[in-house]
């Protein structure tokens, strides 16, 4: 179960972006994290628009997209864009040679001149694998228990306990507040789960409690709960 926390990430789709797939992966964890489209992308009958990017012909050797009416788009640079954290996104940039008396036109573009479409390579190798692993049968079994499990600890943080709001101003003392909040709340959780297993006088309940902080180590429930309010925060 341990090693399951550690290695493994989950999360809606509003999390799928490219510096938390890439968080994720350096820090060794299978991310099961959707993101906005996958469920558009994953319907019965889907057949991308074939004016999309994605809906495109893409060759990877030669770098080039194929429009609908069969031209070329060649690529003409890279666009980067920083995100409100401060991480760098880079896109592709590609251009079709010549749009003009194109009878398709109307249903490709508004712009004027030459259509130019934008590529992000790296997020899409991310989505792929991130599909990959929510269609397989340990990303299947992972979707059908995210929806209950984190919802649940939401209710009992912000109704049962009502945490609604940090009590400190500041990214640090925010980060603190919360720490100590995930700290007392998993070990709340470790007695519950104690007590679930047939423990139920208090010494030996307390006696078990500190065989499992020593075992766990306090440092393993703290990092624990800092990765709760990292993805929290
Ligand atoms: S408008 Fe340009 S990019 Fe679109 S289909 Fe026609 S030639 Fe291709």
């Amino acid at each position: 179960e341990l090693h399951l926390i550690f290695h493994v990430s989950l999360a809606d789709s509003g999390y799928g972006a490219e510096e938390n797939y890439r968080y994720m992966e350096e820090d060794n964890m299978e991310a099961y994290v959707k993101y906005n489209r996958f469920h558009i992308e994953h319907r019965k009958h889907y057949a991308p628009n074939p004016f999309s990017t994605e809906g495109m012909y893409y060759n990877k050797e030669q770098d080039f997209y194929v429009c609908p009416m069969g031209q070329h788009m060649e690529r003409i640079g890279t666009k980067h864009r920083k995100t409100d954290s401060g991480y760098i996104t880079e896109s592709a940039r590609y251009r079709a040679k010549n749009c003009s008396g194109c009878p398709l036109r109307g249903q490709c573009f508004k712009a004027t001149g030459n259509r130019v479409i934008e590529v992000n390579h790296k997020l899409n190798a991310y989505k792929k694998k991130v599909a990959d692993l929510l269609t397989s049968e340990e990303g299947l079994r992972h979707r059908g228990r995210r929806c209950i499990e984190p919802e649940s600890v939401f209710g009992q943080i912000k109704y049962n306990m009502a945490y609604r709001r940090f009590r400190h101003f500041g990214k640090d003392k925010i980060a603190m507040d919360f720490s100590f909040f995930v700290i007392t709340f998993n070990i709340k959780k470790l007695c519950k789960m104690l007590l679930k297993g047939g423990c139920n006088d208090l010494h030996t309940l307390i006696k078990h409690l500190l065989e499992w902080i020593l075992r766990l180590k306090l440092n393993t429930i703290v990092f624990l709960s800092y990765k709760q309010m990292k993805i929290a925060t």
